[in-house]
């Protein structure tokens, strides 16, 4: 099969032409693993410089505050509300073109920090302000995504 005869597609690898696959993280990235060892466990977890107490989102090689390099993983609630939020109707990804439209919301979660993730639930029922609860959603046998959707109570 000659590729100059096909039409523009990005073609990464030889896996299925028609739907991409989703990207997963790299789970050998040190500085991101533990947090994917949790979710497998489905905990919510975020990281605390051992040096100076800093607790930060996302995670970073060094802390930002007195450029550590070790930290403690703490459990934290799997909650928070919705501090904003973008509905997508068209895939920036092409691999996510079978989800649109979805919400990618910024969660302030209890413990103060913000994080991004999908929202689950009717996107029109998003309200800044909502309480929200993590879902733990595995992609594979390794992976563990967090997603959010509206808590019951909410
Ligand atoms: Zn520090």
């Amino acid at each position: 099969m000659s590729a100059t005869s096909q039409p523009s597609q990005p073609s990464k690898s030889s896996q299925q032409a028609d739907r991409p696959a989703k990207p997963l993280p790299d789970l050998c990235d040190p500085v991101t693993a533990p947090f994917w060892a949790a979710t497998r466990e489905g905990r919510l977890t975020v990281p605390r410089c051992t040096s100076c107490g800093y607790r930060l989102w996302p995670p970073e090689a060094v802390c930002p505050q007195c450029q550590h390099a070790e930290f403690a993983w703490e459990e934290v609630e799997p909650a928070g509300t919705l501090w904003s939020y973008a509905t997508y109707h068209r895939a920036l990804d092409p691999a996510f073109a079978d989800e649109l439209p979805y919400v990618v919301g910024l969660v302030e979660l209890t413990c103060g920090l913000k994080m991004y993730g999908l929202m689950r639930g009717d996107p029109a029922e998003m309200v800044i302000g909502r309480a929200v609860t993590a879902v733990f959603e595995p992609a594979d046998d390794e992976v563990t995504f967090v997603r959010w959707a509206p808590s019951a109570d909410g």
